[in-house]
């Protein structure tokens, strides 16, 4: 691949890149060919990677000013600025999503980067009024060493929230992104090293989640884990941090609902309903795979959905279209496999175009109405472009259809009822409630997470410098 600056199948490790004992194919999910070899790191270059971590702990990365990190974060952030059309490219061809959103997570990540270069200096501790003859405060230390094990759907996004916040409160990182798509996790690792973050204060080992994933989580030598992933593996990844007593972030799934009231703007809205459905092709945590809607507007959304649903076109990365293919043949088989349960339901679907490639894992999006709330297709988390119309008679029975999967990630809420907003607001089961929008743009500030089986702790924003960091209470007895 000719975008590419380094040598993708080599490790990034203590500042240099380090050829790996094996390497794995990385498939461009627009064609199915290969698109180059990735390392296939294991228990050693995790080893390797943990004692780099800790050698820059101990070294200048652990003694630098937090200013002095959010100067290096800044210049990561205005490198990152100047590759946007690069890193795209890389990201449209690894990841299949159309180019425009892989230069929108791109630009997230300069962003990321510049908020936590902001951030960087401005976490303190307290003072606490204690007895006579003390003085009592607290200070805010870095974990240490950071395990980031994160998923193939947004790179450069959870890279950015994640990476960039442990880097801003000082920790030094060990990143395993996903076998099916790491190039921008070793572009980052580059870039970073340009900038002149401290060798070890960055590592990324690519390679498989039960090897290297796996080795990361139970290494002794790891302080915390942000993960970001499926439950299961969660669950996995939260059993191998509790044999070390270290705390973890779980970023799970979802299976996320947008409520249309009655009163609601079905103008404002409809983009949004659409577009939180096949983003990616539908393969991000916060999608909203369920629409609830008043029985008074159903006949009407529905049509109007279905309406841009025939009109969306899927096709390869790099042709931008509405929607491109998902990230492997495998992921294809599941979304099928979920769409061949719709029996007897109701479906319109979109367009793959005729020139996409027969290689390519392609699905053409698909609106379903006519499911019950129970129904598979409105429990399981699909991962796919794929949308359930749920009919709901009054507010009790909208929550109660909302709160009523495993999930509490994202709930959108469509009315124009200040009440009812504030209301929803209390009774929605969820880290986030977005009234009247959705999603908020992806703002960089805005912390982020789950409750239920979508994980819990929190990243983005300034909450996430809390997760990154230890309290240390400072008690003095000087008379
Ligand atoms: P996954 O759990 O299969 O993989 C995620 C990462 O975990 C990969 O890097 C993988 O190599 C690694 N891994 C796999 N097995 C491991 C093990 N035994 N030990 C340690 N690491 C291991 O998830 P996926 O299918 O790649 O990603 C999709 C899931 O991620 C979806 O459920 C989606 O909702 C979720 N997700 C959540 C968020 C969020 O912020 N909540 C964001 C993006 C994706």
């Amino acid at each position: 691949m000719d975008d590419l600056w380094f040598d993708p199948s080599q490790t990034f490790i203590a500042g240099a890149w380090h050829p790996a004992p094996a390497t794995l194919p990385l498939i461009d999910p627009s064609d199915g060919t290969e698109i180059c070899q990735i390392a296939r790191g294991g228990r050693a270059e995790i080893d390797a990677a943990v004692t780099a971590a800790e050698d820059a702990l101990s070294g200048p990365w652990g003694d630098m000013p937090a200013f002095e990190r959010g100067r290096i974060l800044n210049r990561i952030g205005a490198l990152v600025m100047e590759r946007v059309e690069l890193l795209a490219r890389i990201e449209a061809r690894d990841v299949g999503k159309p180019l425009t959103q892989a230069r929108a997570d791109a630009i997230a990540l300069a962003r990321y980067m510049e908020f936590y270069a902001g951030a960087a200096d401005k976490l303190h501790g307290e003072t606490i009024p204690f007895l006579a003859g003390y003085t009592v405060y607290t200070l805010r230390e870095p974990h240490g060493v950071t395990g980031h094990i994160i998923p193939w759907n947004y790179p450069m996004q959870i890279i950015g929230r994640s990476v960039g916040a442990a880097l801003a409160t000082g920790n030094a990182c060990v990143l395993k992104p996903a076998e099916e798509a790491c190039l921008t996790a070793l572009a980052f690792a580059d870039i970073a090293r340009e900038a002149g973050l401290p060798p070890g204060a960055l590592n990324v080992v690519p390679g498989l989640g039960a090897e290297a994933g796996a080795a990361l989580t139970a290494h002794p030598g790891v302080h915390h884990v942000s993960f970001t992933g499926s439950v299961g593996t969660g669950k996995l990844v939260q059993s191998a941090a509790a044999d070390n007593t270290i705390p973890v972030t779980l970023e799970l799934g979802g299976k996320s609902p947008q409520l249309v009231f009655e009163d609601a703007d079905v103008d404002a809205a409809l983009p949004f309903l659409v577009n939180a459905g096949i983003q990616n092709a539908g393969q991000t945590c916060s999608a909203a795979s369920r629409i609830l809607v008043h029985r008074s507007r159903l006949a009407e959304v529905t049509d109007r959905m279905a309406d841009r649903y025939a009109a969306l076109r899927v096709g390869p990365a790099m042709a931008d279209l509405n929607v491109g293919p998902l990230i492997s043949a495998r992921q294809k088989e599941i979304v099928e496999g979920f769409l061949a349960k719709a029996d007897g339901l109701e479906m319109v679907r979109g367009q793959i175009v005729a020139d996409a490639p027969a290689g390519g894992a392609y699905v053409a999006p698909a609106l379903i109405s006519g499911a019950t709330p129970d129904h598979t297709l409105a429990q399981d988390e699909i991962f796919g472009p794929v949308q359930v119309i749920l009919p709901f008679d009054d507010d009790a029975e909208a929550v109660r259809i909302a709160n009523g999967t495993a999930y509490g990630l994202v709930a959108g809420v469509w009315t124009r009822d200040a009440g009812r907003q504030m209301r929803m607001v209390r009774r929605l089961r969820a880290g986030q409630v977005f009234l009247n929008n959705y999603g908020a743009a992806g703002g960089v500030e805005l912390p982020f997470g789950g409750v239920g089986a979508s994980g819990h702790g929190r990243e983005k924003g300034f909450e996430a410098m809390y997760g990154f960091t230890t309290l240390k209470t400072v008690a003095a007895l000087h008379g």
